[in-house]
């Protein structure tokens, strides 16, 4: 009786070449799971691999009917997985984890517990992190303290793939480029509750790490995207319109200064580079507040076009 109102956990991995790791993985995986004595899925998402990635998965779909493979026809990339995962599962919570065992399995625990307490989306942090400090942990701390200055959710840890969400939070979110660490930002934007607990981290033993130091602008710019989107995608004319009013301003104080220093102090307009400015402000200025009118006529037809609602509603009481 109890077990039947348990929800269902989906756990999603994406692999790339990662042929070593997948039994060994899947065997840990069972064993937590069990612990939870919650009813599971397991879907890997093979995003493109070329070694024998997939013919794995095959094998321990083969033998387990709780394992589902999604196969992508090429490399799309890690969130590119993680939203395939998240469109095809049937799961209640949401547990994303690295298909290259640097992750554990047994902490899935720690996360159901406070999912269970209560939270929408509960973070990993690998607190005690087995990355090498230069090129991948330094980086690390300084992007997770400008995403949660700039995104307003404080986590130590963005980058951590593992990590447990609510399936309904997760419902409207679209996800593109590097953006999946981004999603507890999107998610408190919608009004869930975040909190972040540490986990363990482990080297990597076997197959190499996918990424280089270019994820560092990647993230950095997505980030960008996602506050102008977080505070502006309603209002984009706020942003345009803001940055060309006060460049119209600029424009008349320049010219202004020009016409003073002309009248009162006897400077011809041409020796100064006032004018150029003012008129550049000027035309600048008129031009981002028309971008603005643009993004706004955009901005209906995303919201209007897909009728997607500009709110999100918890509960409506009859
Ligand atoms: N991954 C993927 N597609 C990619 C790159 C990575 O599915 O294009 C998977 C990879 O197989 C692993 C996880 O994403 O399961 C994390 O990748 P990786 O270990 O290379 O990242 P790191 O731990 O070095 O940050
Ligand atoms: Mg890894």
């Amino acid at each position: 009786m109890e077990k039947k109102q348990l929800e269902t956990l989906s756990i999603l991995i994406p692999v790339y070449n990662e042929v070593d790791n997948i039994f060994p993985l899947f065997e840990s995986l069972m064993k937590a799971l069990k612990k939870t004595e919650r009813p599971y899925e397991v879907i890997f998402i093979d995003d493109g691999s070329t070694d024998r990635t997939l013919d794995a998965l095959i094998d321990l779909n083969c033998k387990n009917p709780n394992v589902k493979v999604i196969s992508f026809t090429r490399n799309f990339g890690q969130t590119a997985a993680l939203s395939a995962g998240i469109d095809s599962c049937k799961g209640d919570i949401i547990i994303p984890m690295d298909g290259d065992l640097q992750n554990d399995p047994e902490n899935i625990l720690l996360l159901l517990q406070k999912i269970e307490e209560g939270y929408d989306v509960v973070s990993g942090w690998r607190k005690d992190r087995k990355d090498p400090f230069l090129t991948r942990r330094l980086p690390s701390i300084i992007a997770n303290k400008i995403i949660s200055f700039i995104g307003g959710v404080y986590l130590h840890d963005y980058g951590c793939t593992l990590k447990a969400y609510r399936k309904d939070i997760l419902k409207n979110i679209r996800l593109y480029g590097e953006m999946h660490r981004f999603i507890p930002i999107y998610a408190k934007w919608v009004g869930a509750r975040v909190t972040e607990i540490p986990v363990h981290h482990f080297l990597r033993k076997s197959g190499s790490s996918k990424y280089g130091m270019s994820r560092v602008f990647k993230v950095v710019l997505d980030l960008m995207v996602v506050k102008f989107l977080m505070s502006y995608s309603q209002k984009p004319i706020y942003v345009f319109g803001g940055i060309g009013l006060l460049m119209v301003i600029g424009a008349f104080l320049s010219g202004g200064y020009a016409i003073y220093l002309k009248l009162l102090k006897d400077i011809s307009f041409i020796l100064t580079p006032l004018p150029l400015l003012s008129v550049l402000l000027l035309m600048l200025g008129f031009l981002s507040i028309l971008m603005g009118f643009l993004a706004e006529i955009m901005t209906r037809t995303y919201y209007e076009s897909q009728g997607k609602p500009t709110y999100h509603i918890k509960e409506t009481i009859p």
